[in-house]
C-alpha cells in the first residue's frame, strides 16, 4: 500500500521543484499509484498537469475530482490500441505515441471524435528491447507518414533512458533528443527547399524523472514528468 505524504509537504517539495524550474519547464506531476488525495494536494499547491500511466487507474481517479476541471491529463504510459477512444475522452497529452500503427488508429479515432490531442513521439535513442517506442530509423521512416495525419497533433518528442544508465549516458540520450528534435524542425517545407520537407514541428521535448530531471532541464527539457520526488516511493508495481 501507497502511504500517502501529508498535503503541507507535497506542498513544500512541489515549491522546491518550481524554483528551480525555467520559465519555459513546464512540470508534470506523476501520480500513478496514488490516490486522487494526493492529486488534490498537488492541485491546491498550484499544480495543473498531471501524468498518468493507466487508463482505468486514471478514470477512477478522474471521476473523484470532477470540480478539477482546469487540469491537463497526460498519457505517459504504452496505449493499447483497443482502449483508444477512452484515452482521448480522458486525456489531452499523449506521450507515449510508439509506433507508426497506434498513430494511424489514434488519427483516425481522433478524426470520429471531433479531438485534436498533443501528442509526443515516444523514440528509443539507444536501442533498448524491452520498451516501446520509435527507433531512430523507424521515426525517420515514419515522419513522412506522420506529417499526413489531420487530428493528432505532433508537437514533441518524449524519450526514456534505459535503466541503470549513468549520468554520463543520460546526458547523451537527452542531448541527443534535443538534437533530433532540431533535425526534425529543419526539414520542414521551407526550411531546406531542396529536400523534400514535411509540416510537424517539434516544440517539446518530454524528458526526466525524478533521478535524472536536473540532466533533462540542462539539455533543453520542456516538460519533466515527477513522480516519487513530490510524493514519495511508490511501491513496487505487478
Ligand atoms: C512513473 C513514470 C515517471 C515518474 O517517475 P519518478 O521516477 O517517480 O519521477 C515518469 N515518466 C514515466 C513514463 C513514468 O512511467
Amino acid at each position: 500500500m501507497t502511504v500517502s505524504l501529508s498535503p503541507e509537504s507535497i506542498a513544500q517539495r512541489i515549491a522546491t521543484i518550481q524554483a528551480q524550474l525555467p520559465a519555459t519547464t513546464r512540470l508534470i506531476a506523476v501520480t500513478k499509484t496514488q490516490p486522487a488525495t494526493v492529486v488534490r494536494a498537488a492541485y491546491d499547491a498550484g499544480v495543473r498537469d498531471f501524468g498518468e500511466s493507466r487508463l482505468q487507474e486514471a478514470m477512477e481517479k478522474q471521476a473523484q475530482l470532477q470540480d478539477l476541471a482546469d487540469i491537463t491529463w497526460h498519457l505517459i504510459g504504452h496505449l493499447q490500441t483497443n482502449k483508444i477512444r477512452k484515452a482521448l475522452q480522458h486525456f489531452h497529452w499523449i506521450h507515449s505515441l510508439d509506433s507508426l500503427k497506434l498513430a494511424r488508429k489514434l488519427d483516425q479515432a481522433a478524426a470520429e471524435m471531433g479531438v485534436s490531442p498533443h501528442c509526443c513521439l515516444q523514440v528509443k535513442m539507444v536501442p533498448d528491447p524491452p520498451k516501446s517506442g520509435f527507433s531512430l530509423a523507424d521515426l525517420t521512416a515514419a515522419l513522412p507518414e506522420l506529417n499526413h495525419f489531420t487530428h493528432i497533433k505532433i508537437v514533441g518528442l518524449m524519450t526514456l533512458p534505459p535503466q541503470g544508465s549513468t549520468v554520463e549516458a543520460t546526458r547523451d540520450i537527452f542531448t541527443a533528443a534535443r538534437d533530433l528534435a532540431e533535425s526534425i524542425n529543419q526539414q520542414r517545407d521551407g526550411q531546406r527547399p531542396a529536400q523534400r520537407g514535411h509540416s510537424i514541428q517539434i516544440r517539446d521535448l518530454s524528458m526526466g524523472m525524478s533521478g535524472d530531471y536536473a540532466i533533462a532541464i540542462a539539455a533543453g527539457a520542456t516538460m519533466i514528468r515527477l513522480g516519487s520526488t513530490l510524493f514519495g516511493e511508490r511501491p513496487p508495481q505487478g
